[in-house]
């Protein structure tokens, strides 16, 4: 605004000149209230079979837009050589070191029971049709360390290789998935937050190599009415590349059919943490956990 106020002199500032000032004024907090508060809108459209299909659009883009002049692709970025084994810090709380002991002290189903999935060379294996596995224990805001591998042997492409995932409070997704060389909608790739946010990076090591995840998230906090106050918000590491960056997360990740994601619904101060089963025998490892102040 200043500048524009710079061109009138005091004396000639006319009333028009004024308008536009203000409009000029309107329009910055306008983009500023947008950076943190994204533009979302839904219309309902009718499929080829006649069924309603409901259609989301963050910042006038769809959810799961293929088009990459609509929605481009990040950038490749080949992430440097994989650190050595990243061991927990001190205050740490490590859900999974790799042993048995650790997958039956610190990891359920989603019902409270033994978890199916399997402990395979150091590494916590997805096993399908065994559910989402849990930690017991339940968190908030946190730092979150993860390493992930899809099979080395890449099969099948786009949503369908290597799909899991991390999520924050078991709601929050973090997508896992084999992205070398293996296009997909942008806000449904590794280090998207699903359906709400694509990654700022693509930057995935080949099919069975570990990967990792270093996640700074920041719960969400809702009134008595069950209203959303704070949104919940996520920085995200991968392979040392970020690509989440405090990101404000505009609302739930749940799959609400192809073009739309469910939105925020109160709930519990802590949640557990857990990974996906999506059919694909991902693995996981060195999962460990810092709670954070909200
Ligand atoms: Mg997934």
């Amino acid at each position: 605004m200043n500048s524009l106020v710079s061109r009138y002199s005091a004396r000639s500032l006319t009333s028009s000149a004024l308008a536009l000032v203000i409009m000029a004024t309107a329009s910055t907090s306008q983009a500023q209230e947008d950076f943190s508060k994204p533009v979302i809108t839904t219309e309902t459209k009718k499929d080829a079979d006649g069924k309603d299909v409901l259609y989301m659009y963050i910042d006038g883009v769809k959810v799961h837009e293929t088009d990459p002049i609509k929605q481009p692709f990040p950038p490749i970025v080949t992430p440097g050589e994989p650190p050595a084994f990243m061991a927990a810090p001190s205050d740490a709380i490590v859900l999974f070191d790799g042993s048995e002991k650790t997958l039956k002290e610190n990891w359920t189903d989603t019902k409270g029971g033994p978890s199916a999935w399997k402990v395979v060379d150091g590494a916590l294996e997805s096993v399908k049709k065994a559910g989402y596995i849990q930690s017991k224990q339940g968190f908030g805001s946190c730092q979150l360390h993860v390493e992930w591998a899809s099979p080395a042997k890449a099969e099948g492409d786009g949503q369908g290789r290597g799909n899991s995932g991390v999520f924050l409070m078991a709601i929050y997704e973090v997508q896992v998935l084999d992205n070398f060389e293996n296009p997909t909608y942008a806000d449904g790739q590794a280090g998207a937050l699903y359906g709400r946010k694509k990654p700022l990076a693509n930057a995935c090591r080949k099919p069975g190599e570990w990967q990792s995840y270093d996640i700074i998230f920041h719960r969400p906090v809702f009134d008595e009415a069950g209203k959303v106050t704070r949104r919940a918000t996520f920085t995200v590491l991968h392979n040392g590349v970020l690509v989440q960056d405090h990101t404000v997360l505009s609302g739930g990740t749940g799959w609400m059919g192809p073009h739309a994601a469910s939105e925020y619904k109160a709930h519990a101060d802590k949640l557990p943490i857990s990974f996906q089963d999506h059919g694909n025998p991902v693995r996981f490892r060195n999962v460990w956990v810092r709670e954070l102040k909200d």
